[in-house]
């Protein structure tokens, strides 16, 4: 021990999960200690996590981040391991032999539940596969949509509740050119969709979307923003939480959307409803109804919580999504916090019931949760490495520390890993497939897509983990 991190011996670091989180831990690593190599596991077989596939098309400015990504990528002491899925072809008792370090970035790509009858009737959605859909994420990208209704409700006053909602209300005139994947731009120009009901189980000045999310709704073409006076009417805790700047300049943007004239040549329409919380969904063999509860707020300032009145709303409609957050997959072998949804840790060190657990480590969202924006991740991931640095003079070195004999393992599991050499062929190719249609890219929506596209028909052999 104590040699980790020299030139006889550097630190070798497996990331799992090439999202934003696993980036920034990796330009940390390679700013912080000389000697370290990062070897980046993804189980697709693109990289970049939510930059590629959760940031909504019309952002396109928010995607520019991945060019960042691309340049710590491009270091010598950067290797991506696309197509590799932890804990089914690959277990962290294997790779902890391989490596000295591993961060766990693997993010939470799952929607949380309604918990609320009706939840799982055909027409109700999450977030999540919605957001995946519009991106062509693999797993998502072949969701059979219905959008041949005339009303869809939102629950979660969020910034993806947000990009939900302008997605089913946004001319598709103005989507074409984006990225967005071309089967839901297909199916979002034969949308019948003509309200959206953006509900709140709080009230406005509890809303968790971001000051140019809200403008932004203001003005999307052809489409009004509706919001009622009353909801706009503040308790007396509520009055005190807008001494928050931001809580105030949100304010004045929903007042001042609530004031607008209704229009009535407008094609679409979105609702912004708060202080109500979904009791159930109606339906015989499809969502027919939502019905939602008023709520009154308790509680003091910046504490305050919904508490049901018993009175009951009922909003007619044929589609419901669910953007009330997300939370992670937990992983074989890595302790879990099930309340919170998220790896146990410590300032990003994996602890279980005995304390820190040597070696393993976590950023982004499995991290701290659900919350902050793209560049939330970078402190994060900061703080995680440093802490990693701190515990290397006691940090047990592996077994094999070598990349090669890591490819001979994955060969020997029958597993076609994807190097970034060949994300660039895929990402050229996508690109290219995108300016057939005048867009900045087209997205292959199947693994097996890619390995064609890579010359390589044969499918990628899935074989269970083994010690
Ligand atoms: P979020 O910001 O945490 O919002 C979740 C919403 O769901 C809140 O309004 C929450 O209300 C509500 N909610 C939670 N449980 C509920 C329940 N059981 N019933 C009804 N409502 C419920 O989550 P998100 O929208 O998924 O966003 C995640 C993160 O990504 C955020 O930090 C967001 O800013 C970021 N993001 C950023 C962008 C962008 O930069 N443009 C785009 C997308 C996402 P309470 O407040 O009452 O809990």
């Amino acid at each position: 021990m104590g040699l980790l991190g020299t030139a006889e011996r550097p630190l070798r670091v497996a990331i799992i999960g090439s999202g934003p989180s696993g980036f920034y831990a990796a330009d940390a690593l390679f700013k912080k200690l000389p000697h370290c190599t990062v070897d980046m596991f993804e189980s697709l077989p693109t990289p970049f996590g939510l930059a590629r596939s959760g940031v909504a098309p019309d952002h396109e400015n928010i995607r520019e981040i991945t060019k960042y990504f691309e340049k710590v990528a491009r270091s010598e002491r950067y290797a991506f391991f696309g197509n590799v899925a932890l804990g089914y072809q690959i277990s962290v008792a294997v790779l902890k032999k391989y490596y000295d370090a591993i961060i766990f970035a693997c993010g939470t790509p799952v929607g949380k539940n309604l918990g609320i009858p009706g939840e799982d009737l055909p027409g109700s959605y999450s977030a999540a596969t919605f957001v995946g859909w519009y991106n062509g994420h693999p797993a998502h990208a072949h969701f059979p949509f219905d959008l041949s209704h005339e009303t869809a409700v939102v629950i979660g006053v969020g910034n993806v509740a947000l990009d939900i909602a302008r997605i089913l209300t946004k001319p598709v005139d103005e989507l074409k050119h984006t990225d967005i994947s071309q089967h839901a731009l297909d199916v979002l120009a034969a949308s019948k969709i003509k309200d959206v009901y953006i509900i709140g189980r709080r009230g406005p000045v509890q809303a968790k979307f971001k000051e140019n999310e809200i403008k932004e709704l203001g003005k999307i073409t052809d489409c009004a923003c509706v919001i009622k006076p009353q909801d706009l009417e503040l308790n007396t805790a509520s009055e005190k939480e807008l001494e928050e700047p931001s809580a105030q300049r949100i304010m004045t943007i929903l007042r001042e959307l609530s004031a607008r004239p209704a229009d009535s040549i407008q094609k679409r329409r979105i609702h912004l409803r708060f202080l109500l919380s979904p009791v159930r969904i109606e339906g015989m063999s499809h969502v027919e109804s939502i019905l939602l509860e008023q709520n009154i707020l308790v509680g003091e300032p910046f504490k305050q919580k919904a508490k049901g009145s018993g009175e009951i709303v009922e909003i007619p409609c044929g589609a419901v999504f669910s953007s009330i957050g997300y939370r992670a997959n937990p992983i074989p072998g890595v302790p879990f916090n099930h309340k919170l949804g998220i790896i146990a840790n410590t300032e990003g060190r994996v602890v279980d019931e005995n304390g820190v657990v040597p070696g393993l480590y976590t950023v982004g969202w499995i991290k701290r949760g659900p919350r902050g924006l793209i560049g939330s991740n970078k402190p994060c991931s900061a703080e995680t490495v440093q802490k990693l640095l701190e515990d290397l003079p006691t940090l047990p070195p592996c077994e094999i520390p070598s990349m090669d004999e890591v490819k001979n393992m994955l060969i020997r599991r029958g597993v076609r890993s994807i190097s970034y050499e060949e994300w660039l062929k895929i990402d050229a190719l996508e690109r290219e497939r995108g300016k057939q249609l005048d867009k900045p890219r087209e997205r292959f929506t199947q693994v097996s897509q890619m390995l064609e596209a890579l010359g390589d028909i044969k499918a990628c052999i899935q074989q269970p983990d083994t010690l």
